[in-house]
């Protein structure tokens, strides 16, 4: 019944494949454009030691329902593995285990009634099931009072401001709400040490699946071909202009940043455009690095802003270094926003630029470790998430008919994330269906 549907989909990053995929299977003729070589977007990998591993770090949590469902669809989920994780803290010159309630009430840094105020805020936080009335408050102004000064000032701020720099005082309470809500799942009732999910061969295994299930479909993939415009006809959305060709479809899925997509689309309406320009994004830069011994006993280290980066995440603390030929995967990971003075480093000057501070977090690590160094970057990594968020967030659907939009600028509460980004595919395919089928 929707055999006739034509559908064109922009970007072949897991929101663009899980549209493909869903529409394929409801019988659409479905034809997908990545720009890159490669799909996957921002699951993109590298291989090290003969195994792929993602350019940006990539765990899951046991809340991420859609993500785990599309595994199991797609056979992948006796690879899914849930494995012990362990944080920790920088502060005051060295690093603090932080994983369970047990390690926050040992945490120097803060007295003891700092830790028992944080301890019962993030409880509390976690267990909260509501959030609206959160949405119009920044998380500045509400954890202070209830952490303590200190306590927001040792922990909270430097996340924040790790992650959404000079943005950190916009952010708005019921994004990191959800922050908390998310590792609640991970834990089990005894709030016992953080399980986290990887798939054995990484992320990009889902990625595969999906594009090898969309082509048994009878779905067209095109890798290599950027969409240079949407022309718009009337108020109808028009050709799909490529390198060397146009082609026309009954309806458009871009899954393109918002920046991006305002470069392709001539005519936006004014109050749509608007709130694509209404959300800044950060762009992230990560740094990794093969090394030959292990680095840290952690396999998060958050480092309170005490350095040039906002973590270091070993990945082979989380799973085994023999799965790279015995090395040693750590990400040292960076939010900028575009006039940072690294914009534009190449990977060699940015590992000197770190590495004096890796020797603060493990004295004995010595440069010649290093057998390997990739670096990745992406522009519109992270949206930044301020108070009044709802209400300025673009609608999937568009004022062009025809024509649709989902990034990870729509996700919210939640934090971007691959679960979302599926979430987000098989609600904009629904739509999809469901004008169609009005139109009939
Ligand atoms: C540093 C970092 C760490 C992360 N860690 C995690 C994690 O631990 N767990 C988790 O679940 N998620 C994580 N994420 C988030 C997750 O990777 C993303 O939310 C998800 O991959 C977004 O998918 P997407 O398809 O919406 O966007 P993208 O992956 O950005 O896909 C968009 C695609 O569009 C393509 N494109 C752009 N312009 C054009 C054009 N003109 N024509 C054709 N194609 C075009 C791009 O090349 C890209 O492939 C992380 C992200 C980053 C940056």
């Amino acid at each position: 019944m929707e055999g006739g549907v034509r559908v064109g989909i922009i970007g072949g990053g897991i929101t663009g494949l899980t549209v493909a995929y869903y529409l394929a299977r409801k019988g659409c003729s479905v034809t997908l454009f990545e720009k890159e070589p490669e799909l996957g977007g921002q699951v993109r990998t590298v291989s090290v030691g003969g195994e792929r591993v993602e350019g940006f770090y990539h765990h899951i949590f046991a809340g991420d329902t859609n993500l785990i469902g599309m595994t199991e669809e797609l056979g992948l989920s006796s690879d899914l593995e849930w494995l012990p994780s362990r944080v920790g803290y920088f502060s005051e010159g060295r690093a603090y285990p932080f994983s369970t309630p047990l390690d926050l009430l040992r945490f120097k840094p803060l007295s003891l009634y700092d830790r028992l105020r944080v301890g019962m805020t993030s409880l509390r936080l976690q267990r909260r099931t509501h959030w609206r009335d959160l949405a119009e408050v920044t998380a500045s102004e509400w954890l202070p009072p209830r952490t303590g000064g200190k306590g927001y000032r040792v922990i909270f701020d430097p996340l924040l401001r790790g992650k959404f720099g000079d943005y950190a005082g916009d952010i708005s309470m019921a994004w990191l709400w959800s922050r908390f809500r998310v590792r609640l799942g991970s834990r089990g009732r005894a709030m016992q040490r953080e399980r986290l999910g990887y798939l054995r061969g990484s992320f990009h295994r889902l990625v595969e699946a999906l594009a090898e299930a969309i082509r048994e479909m009878g779905g067209n993939i095109f890798v290599d071909n950027p969409v240079r415009r949407l022309a718009i006809q009337g108020d109808r959305i028009g050709e799909v202009e490529l390198r060397d060709m146009s082609l026309s479809f009954d309806a458009v899925v871009a899954t393109v940043s918002s920046p991006t997509f305002l470069s392709l689309v001539a005519g936006v309406p004014d109050d749509y455009r608007r709130k694509l320009e209404a959300t800044p994004y950060l762009s992230a830069l990560c740094l990794v690095l093969a090394l030959s011994r292990q680095f840290m006993p952690f396999y998060w280290l958050n480092t309170g802003g005490a350095m040039p980066f906002v973590a270091v995440v070993e990945h082979t603390n989380l799973v085994p270094a023999e799965r790279y030929s015995g090395k040693h995967l750590l990400y040292i990971s960076n939010y900028m926003t575009p006039d940072s003075q690294l914009t534009g480093i190449n990977a060699a000057g940015l590992l000197e630029h770190y590495l004096p501070h890796l020797r603060q977090i493990s004295l004995e690590f010595d440069p010649a470790w290093v057998e390997e160094y990739h670096l990745f970057r992406e522009c519109a990594a992270q949206p930044v998430v301020n108070t009044g968020y709802e209400d300025r967030m673009p609608g999937l659907r568009t004022p062009i008919d025809g024509l649709y939009l989902a990034n990870t600028a729509q996700i919210y509460p939640e934090d971007r994330g691959m679960n979302y980004s599926v979430r987000l595919g098989l609600k904009v395919s629904g739509m999809v269906l469901e004008a169609w089928k009005g139109d009939q």
